[in-house]
């Protein structure tokens, strides 16, 4: 009998937060470059500029403009705290370190083609089920060419993940035989738990939205914890 695993894209498929970070770190050193040793501790920056980020994700969602406008507006902030007279070419400059998040194409985890096509040799289901910018997750998608393992019509993308809108994409198949696996308790576990099928749990570093949750329950026997993708295969016939 075969089962159905719904995979999430960013940090269970393929690398993302890194690269934000990546950009982070560029934006400290900005900061500190040209507001001198006016410039705020960095912890202080980083606290600033994820409050600023939350804030813009209540208006402006997983847009593919939110990430770059928290980096110019906490510029902007910082600047006009300590007098600095910034410019509107800093602000793009900003802008622009936010940008290279996007553009980097790390190709696929390691091990991740390797257990798509075990799944696929099982003769399994294989859904994609991620959210963010629609553009920027479609060319990712296009450039790994996952249309290899999944199937147009299981392909969704979506603006934020919940139970509800799980629940269509999962139907009528057989939700002890349907699981869910991501990298994020508050976006992948929580809502296919509602939703009520299993999960694979392959834990990822996640940024401050995803971080906002109460943890797992370990003894719940409906959540498998994976350290690597690749375990799916060493587990398989314990599932
Ligand atoms: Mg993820």
């Amino acid at each position: 009998m075969k089962n159905t695993f719904i995979f999430d894209y960013d940090d269970t498929l393929a690398p993302n937060q890194c690269y934000y970070c990546d950009a982070k770190i560029e934006f400290q050193r900005y900061v500190r470059t040209k507001i001198g040793n006016k410039a705020p501790d960095v912890q202080a920056i980083i606290n600033l500029h994820t409050e600023i980020d939350l804030e813009l994700l209540k208006t402006m969602g997983l847009s593919r403009r939110r990430f770059p406008t928290s980096f110019s507006e906490t510029f902007k902030q910082i600047a006009e705290s300590r007098n600095y007279p910034y410019t509107e070419q800093e602000l793009n400059e900003v802008y622009m370190l936010a940008n290279a998040a996007f553009d980097i194409n790390p190709g696929l985890e390691k091990g991740a083609e390797e257990v798509l096509d075990f799944l696929a040799a099982k003769g399994d289901e294989l859904l994609l089920y991620t959210k963010g910018d629609k553009k920027i997750q479609q060319k990712k998608i296009d450039l790994n060419q996952l249309q290899k393992w999944f199937q147009p019509e299981n392909i969704h993308i979506v603006d934020d993940k919940n139970s509800t809108d799980l629940e269509k994409i999962v139907g009528d198949r057989d939700k002890d035989r349907t699981y869910k696996v991501g990298n994020s308790i508050r976006s992948d576990i929580n809502p296919a738990l509602e939703a009520g099928i299993k999960v694979i749990y392959i834990p990822c570093e996640t940024w401050a939205y995803e971080q906002q949750h109460n943890g797992i329950d370990a003894s719940d026997p409906r959540i498998f914890v994976f350290n690597e993708l690749t375990a799916i295969i060493k587990n398989y016939e314990g599932l």
